[in-house]
């Protein structure tokens, strides 16, 4: 049973030796229990929050020499809860190892799914965030414009899609032609920027020439400095992460560092409805409503998904670093098994 455990702390972005790749005999399920093997792991940002010590928060820090959590699709290999089969495919929280317990009444089930790795993308978390982030909190209207980052991203995607059937004109922000191109071309967004390109706020305020009423932020950083001054009387602006800024903020730019008076009287003067929210909040009957809507999006082909699948347990530090940096194209997925 190989697992990957917290070994340091990282300092700014994560290095190979804050992972620690290990052996451990395969555990034994207790009663009410199962045994997972682990076939997708999803690797997200907010791990990156979770290896450094924070305080009491949506979710507790790993502990040094802990396994890395996350979201898995998982096969059941022994039950010992009177719900699952052996053989069963569930969405699970393994983390980042091939076997682990988990209680039984933590599991959904996957059976009959034809794309089991959909449940950590575009039919799970990351959609679902960008289905409550975007309808419930920035409730776009027909003909307003909406601007969203890491735009070929797993939740980014998700939100200039729906923003695009719901009428909206769509702006994304991405890191390199492929992912301009990508967005365009088959997510069918209105305009595309570069954040890399030294004449970005400029190209952002041209592709916005009737202001932003929705701005889904995702990053921070220097996306949302461009942004602020293009904020319409009454924009509304879902604060889902600021991935930026995960690694600390000292390799920031100082141009870049102290904008809180500029946010204020924007928030203010523009009267922007700002919301963080948390999607943990929002399972139950709102999950359910989202996934009827999301499959049948889905089915028709009028919402594209694309996976980055990175092949074998051992790879995850590697991509997960990627992914904080932009080197993934699409939802980033381990395959384990
Ligand atoms: P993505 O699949 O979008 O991957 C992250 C992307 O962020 C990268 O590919 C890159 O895209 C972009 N990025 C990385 N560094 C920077 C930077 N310095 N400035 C601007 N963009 C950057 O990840 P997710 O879709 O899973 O997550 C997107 C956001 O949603 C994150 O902030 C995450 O924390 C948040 N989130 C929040 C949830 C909640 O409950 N509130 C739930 C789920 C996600 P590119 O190179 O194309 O710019």
């Amino acid at each position: 049973n190989r697992r990957i455990v917290l070994a340091a702390r990282p300092q700014g972005l994560p290095q190979p030796g804050d992972f620690r790749l290990e052996h451990a005999p395969i555990p034994e399920p207790q009663e009410g229990q199962v045994l997972l093997h682990t076939e997708y792991l999803s690797l997200d940002p907010y791990m990156r929050n979770l290896m450094d010590e924070i305080g009491p928060g949506y979710a507790p820090s790993v502990e040094l020499g802990g396994v890395m959590p996350g979201g898995t699709v998982s096969r059941v290999v022994k039950s010992r809860h009177p719900d699952w089969r052996e053989g069963g495919l569930v969405l699970a929280g393994a983390g980042w190892q091939d076997y682990a317990v988990a209680d039984g009444a933590s599991l959904m089930s996957l059976d009959g799914m034809d794309r089991p790795s959909l449940a950590l993308g575009g039919l799970g978390m990351p959609a679902f965030t960008a289905h409550v982030g975007l309808l419930d909190i920035g409730q776009p209207q027909p003909g307003e414009t909406v601007v969203v980052a890491a735009a070929t991203g797993a939740v980014g995607a998700m939100v200039g899609q729906i923003a695009k059937l719901k009428g909206a004109r769509v702006v994304g922000i991405v890191g390199g032609a492929d992912k301009r191109r990508y967005a365009l071309e088959e997510l069918g967004f209105d305009a595309t920027i570069d954040r890399h390109d030294p004449g970005f706020a400029r190209q952002l305020a041209e592709a916005c020439p009737d202001g932003i009423d929705v701005y889904f932020e995702n990053v921070g950083g220097a996306v949302l400095l461009a942004v602020l001054p293009l904020l319409n009387l009454n924009a509304r602006m879902p604060v889902c992460g600021f991935i930026a800024h995960y690694n600390g903020g000292a390799d920031l730019p100082v141009a870049e560092q102290d904008h809180l008076p500029q946010l204020l009287a924007t928030v203010l003067q523009k009267r922007v409805r700002m919301q963080g929210f948390i999607i943990l909040d929002h399972y139950g009957p709102r999950f359910d409503a989202f996934q009827r809507e999301m499959s049948a999006w889905l089915a028709a082909d009028r919402i594209k998904v694309r996976e980055d699948v990175v092949q074998g347990l051992e790879h995850a530090p590697d991509a997960f670093t990627g992914l904080l940096q932009g080197r993934n194209f699409g939802k980033l997925v381990v395959k384990v098994a």
